[in-house]
């Protein structure tokens, strides 16, 4: 197409997965453009907030080697970046023990970390109080300390991405939303307001407004997008030291029961909390109908919680926010992460990344875009994500 911007890679969405992508992409030798419709770094999508659960352990043992795959991408990303992204503070999960959740499950993945060889120590609802400062937990809840997971540092991690593609060479343009895909056999266009861009290849990064784009196209994934609570709090003790915790609890009538804290950020100085809830309620008709602000009862479910079992803290928010969760409608899938390829004409040159609890995974999936792009295929074993 005459006139038309050129590049082998086009990644919509410059959110984490998508600068990863780009960076990694342009490291290739790509020529690579970022297309962002907010500002590089925005809170209005699924990413926001300061820190995200790394975890080591999953119920399924795929995702678990994947994390295992994560690692040294993390540690190759914090050598670049200069700074500490992740956070070996501990990642505890007690609870109900055969409850399934969005999060898996805790028996089962104590039985996928046992062969696996990842090393954790089980827990009575007892020694966890004694040892973190939980009170009032039911006596039948157990559950287990993994030492390695902890915090991913999300604003660090943020910037070290948004450097390394703009110091790599990618074009970097935020406030520059994609109204259209067209793809065909050799290639794709891509219009926004400013202009078409034609690209070998493009990355679908856009998280919960992946359909938008691909609805045109006659293509939905199958996913529920919420808006999610986050609520930060204050910690009434400095010294007292905890890890990340998980509480699975069997659903109520209203939402599913489930809650998570961080203790204070270790990379900041700092006396604030931040808990949530994971309540798959009132899924959004789209993510444009989010409004930035919590449902109240949600904030009150959460401080209900610390009030009754977590001392340490001040059951007052400081402030409450909310991001936006892209959960697969099928509980058996985490994420959607692949070739369009057969889906639409011209897919074979759409990748897309959207979904889950991704931001564990983000260098990881970043890599995974840019083989899909440039190789075609990808080393990792992600079949079972495939869209
Ligand atoms: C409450 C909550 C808690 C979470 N906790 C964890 C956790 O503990 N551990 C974990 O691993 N993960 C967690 N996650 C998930 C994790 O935060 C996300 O998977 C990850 O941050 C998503 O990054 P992303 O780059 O895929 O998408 P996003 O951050 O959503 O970025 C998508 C970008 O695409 C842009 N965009 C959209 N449409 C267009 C368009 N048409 N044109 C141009 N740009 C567009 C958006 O503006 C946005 O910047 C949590 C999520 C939520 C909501």
């Amino acid at each position: 197409m005459t006139g038309a911007e050129g590049y082998d890679v086009l990644v919509v969405g410059g959110g984490p997965v998508g600068l990863s992508a780009a960076w990694q992409s342009r490291r290739r030798g790509a020529t690579v453009l970022v297309l962002e419709q907010f500002g590089f770094g925005n809170e209005d999508c699924g990413t926001s907030g300061e820190e995200r659960h790394w975890r080591l352990q999953y119920t399924e043992k795929d995702l678990c080697s994947l994390t295992a795959e994560a690692l040294p991408l993390w540690r190759d990303l914090e050598s670049r970046t200069g700074r500490k992204l992740l956070h070996e503070v501990g990642s505890l999960w007690f609870g109900d023990v055969d409850v399934q959740t969005n999060e898996g499950q805790i028996s089962g993945t104590a039985r996928t970390m046992d062969a696996a060889s990842i090393p954790y120590e089980w827990l009575t609802a007892a020694e966890i109080e004694r040892r973190y400062g939980f009170r009032d937990l039911p006596r039948r809840f157990e559950g287990f300390l993994q030492p390695d997971g902890g915090a991913a540092d999300v604003r660090g991690t943020l910037h070290g991405l948004l450097s390394l593609a703009q110091d790599s060479g990618c074009v970097l343009r935020d406030h520059e939303p994609v109204l259209e895909l067209t793809p065909d056999e050799r290639a794709v266009t891509v219009r926004t307001a400013a202009g078409t861009y034609r690209a070998a290849k493009v990355v679908l990064t856009n998280g919960p407004y992946a359909n938008q784009l691909l609805a045109p196209l006659g293509v939905s994934l199958g996913f529920d997008v919420f808006e999610m609570a986050l609520v930060t709090l204050r910690q009434r003790d400095r010294s007292a030291t905890y890890p990340f915790w998980y509480v699975f609890q069997e659903p109520t009538d209203e939402d599913t029961n489930l809650f998570y804290g961080f203790p204070p950020n270790s990379w900041a100085a700092t006396d604030e909390v931040r808990v949530g809830p994971v309540f798959e309620n009132n899924p959004l008709p789209s993510a444009a109908d989010a409004t930035g602000t919590p449902d109240r009862r949600h904030v009150e479910r959460v401080c209900h919680w610390v009030r009754d079992h977590l001392p340490l803290v001040s059951p007052d928010p400081v402030r409450v926010a909310t991001c936006l969760a892209v959960l697969p409608s099928d509980p058996e899938r985490q994420f959607f992460l692949g070739s369009a390829e057969g889906r639409f004409t011209g897919g074979e040159n759409v990748v897309i990344s959207t979904g889950g609890w991704g931001f564990k995974f983000v260098p990881l999936l970043g890599e995974v875009c840019a083989q899909l792009c440039l190789d075609g295929a990808t080393s990792y074993r992600v079949d079972r994500l495939a869209l």
